[in-house]
């Protein structure tokens, strides 16, 4: 199964802002609103959240990675909507989940790539887009803010 991967090589661009934000929340219009979401898992006392690193994806290119757990239909259409594919989960930053063998135990994971020598300002912009991802799953999920960890792999 091969993986869909988000690599940004543009010059970073003040006028972007939320950009990023509003196209995902296009990507999910035709779903579920976030509210009706959240409401039914909590309902059915769903754990769901995400974990973002970054991660060493080859000698010469990293990664931010997103990996979200207990992520029920409608969410999962959603997430392979916008770019997720189901994986193992990931252990740390040096060992990227691969192919699952078990679905119970497999995570929604989305990358970000940019090359190591980069200009760092690419990272900036990629982190932002990172936050504004994590921003918009938290409105699906019933913990909210509070079930996006930074720097935290999902145990
Ligand atoms: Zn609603």
């Amino acid at each position: 199964m091969s993986i869909n991967v988000v690599t940004i090589f543009s010059a970073p661009d003040a006028q972007e802002g939320k950009e990023h934000l509003i196209e995902l929340i296009e990507s999910a219009q035709d779903f579920i609103c976030p509210c009706c979401c959240r409401e039914e898992f909590r309902v059915l006392e769903q754990k769901t959240a995400a974990y973002a690193n970054l991660q060493q994806m080859s000698p010469t290119m990293s990664a931010f990675v997103i990996e979200v757990v207990h992520a029920l239909s409608p969410l999962s259409e959603i997430l392979a909507r916008c770019d997720y594919s189901q994986r193992a989960p990931s252990l740390d930053e040096t060992t990227p989940g691969g192919e699952f063998f078990e679905l119970s135990n497999a995570v929604w994971r989305k990358e970000f790539w940019f090359a190591n020598d980069i200009d760092p300002r690419h990272v900036v912009l990629l982190m932002d887009h990172v936050k504004q991802e994590t921003d918009w799953l938290a409105t699906y999920m019933p913990s909210g803010k509070a079930a996006v960890h930074f720097g935290e792999f999902a145990k």
